[in-house]
């Protein structure tokens, strides 16, 4: 039976994105996958987002890309981008399609964007698809992103498409379908600063300010306003990334969302040992996108985002340049604050005390001349316990000063602790897992360990007595030094 008769139009996107000029987007449907196979389905997200499809074969075939309405305008995005600081004026949507948007039960609109799913007028040389492997590394970070409380994108489904895809070696390819607040990057506004054409740009801001700041709409200056707004947003993702020792490794402006949500993840990583300059992209020669440059890159890319938007700002330019840069200006500040807070409930301070700073910096540094692993050394500071080491003298002092400071908070430890236990993490998606978890699924077909590390990263806060799957550190040969865009 044809498959568009068969699902009787059934269609649940709708697409605001089509009210923008067309210069856009390109209206494209995604190529058909010959041999698609569900291999996840993330049925607690579908239920938030109102997508309660019981049918398993129009769920495979929707986010396969096999079946699309002949009501539907699916596309692609333009944008453009610095990547590692240089300037690129064509990127875009090389390799996904945006389906279109759901509302959730409380009226805001998600994006639902295939990746992987063919190529697009913005390919250039790509060929539109995505190996397995990457689209389950996005799936399995970015849900524990999303449990660990930190803006992300989340992941719906993982499709296997039974193609090859061809890379440096031959692999069997796969499809994301990756949900968004929306696929407004900072790219997305170079993109039309190059065009030069200022309704299109007033056009591009108010349609960034309905959908994300709408209590922004009315003020004097909206456009300025939109930058506080995205600064605040930054700032907070980014303290929240350092607090758990996330590091993204491909902070482009196209790569850098308006909602505030972490986006692409290609080769990010999260930190076993603390290393304050760890780097793990192999495509990151120079180390830009090392764990401790994050904060200042994302002040960087901000202000590529208030060049793009200088001429609503103000008409003068000169006027407009000076107030974007007393907004950016502060960003050191706000990141600051919000670092300390975050750092600070890490160890267990609610209060802010003056010397709180150099608690937090003296126990980074504690760990990071120990080798030690930041997330189990935050954990097992939980139950008051740093290194089973005697006559580490730096360590019992900086004891001695947190608990004189613990004292300040007139809590007993027990209660401070459960606190503790609640924002410092026991399993993330560390790295030699997710390259196992990986391994099985791309090679043997086994998703058995998928299922594992989802059981366990989504719940990242409470011990599992029973499980034999999570290990904190790797066995020989299972180290992983570098990470892969893997595009
Ligand atoms: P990313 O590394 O995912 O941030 O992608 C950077 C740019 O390269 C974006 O414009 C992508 O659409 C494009 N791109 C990445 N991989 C492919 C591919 N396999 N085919 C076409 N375009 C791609
Ligand atoms: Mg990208």
């Amino acid at each position: 039976m044809e498959i568009q008769n068969k699902y009787n139009q059934f269609w649940p996107f709708s697409n605001s994105y089509l009210k923008l000029p067309n210069v856009f987007f390109e209206i494209r449907v995604p190529e058909k996958t010959k041999n698609p196979k569900l291999i996840k389905y993330n049925r607690s997200l579908s239920q938030e987002l109102n997508l309660n499809i019981k049918d398993t074969n129009l769920i495979k075939d929707l986010f396969s890309g096999n079946y699309i309405s002949e009501k539907a305008k699916t596309i692609a995005l333009a944008y453009s981008g610095h990547q590692f600081g240089n300037f690129v004026p064509n990127l875009g949507d090389g390799r996904a399609i945006l389906l279109g948007e759901v509302t959730k039960k409380n009226g805001t609109l998600f994006d639902i964007q295939l990746k992987g799913s063919g190529k697009t007028k913005f390919s250039r040389n790509g060929d539109g698809k995505a190996p397995l492997g990457p689209v389950i590394r996005e799936y399995i970070v970015s849900e524990a992103m999303n449990a660990l409380s930190i803006p992300t994108t989340r992941s719906l489904a993982i499709i296997s498409t039974g193609e090859k895809v061809f890379r440096e070696k031959t692999l069997p390819g796969g499809i994301l379908t990756r949900v968004a607040s929306s696929h407004l990057r900072v790219g997305t506004f170079q993109y039309c600063q190059i065009l030069n054409d200022l309704d299109k740009l007033k056009k591009l801001c108010d349609f960034a300010i309905n959908r994300h700041f709408p209590a922004i709409k009315n003020m004097k200056n909206p456009y300025l306003e939109l930058l506080v707004q995205l600064q605040e947003k930054q700032t907070y993702l980014i303290s929240k990334w350092m607090s758990v020792g996330f590091i993204h490794g491909v902070m482009n402006t196209d790569n850098t969302s308006i909602s505030g949500e972490t986006i692409d993840f290609g080769p990010c990583a999260f930190m076993d040992k603390y290393d304050p300059n760890a780097v793990f992209s192999s495509i990151d020669f120079k180390g830009r996108y090392s764990f401790s440059n994050q904060p200042g890159i994302a002040q960087w890319n901000l202000a590529r985002f208030a060049e793009a938007i200088l001429p609503l700002i103000h008409e003068n330019e000169k006027l407009a340049i000076s107030q974007a840069n007393e907004v950016i200006n502060e960003y050191p500040r706000i990141f600051k604050q919000k670092w300390l807070r975050i750092m600070g409930r890490k160890l267990g301070l609610e209060k802010t005390e003056t010397n709180d700073e150099t608690l937090i910096n003296d126990f980074l540094n504690i760990m990071s001349k120990n080798n030690l692993d930041f997330t189990s050394t935050y954990r097992n500071l939980c139950n008051h316990y740093i290194l089973n080491e005697n006559n580490n003298i730096e360590i019992d002092n900086w004891k001695n000063e947190w608990n004189q400071r613990l004292k300040k908070e007139r809590i007993e430890f027990q209660t401070i602790s459960k606190k503790m236990k609640k924002i410092n993490p026991l399993y993330i998606p560390r790295n030699h897992l997710v390259e196992k978890v990986i391994n099985e699924a791309v090679y043997k077909d086994n998703f058995q360990p998928l299922e594992e590390i989802l059981n366990l990263i989504t719940k990242p806060f409470s011990e599992k007595i029973e499980d034999t799957f999570y290990s904190v550190t790797p066995k020989s040969g299972e180290q992983v030094f570098q990470t892969f865009c893997g595009t």
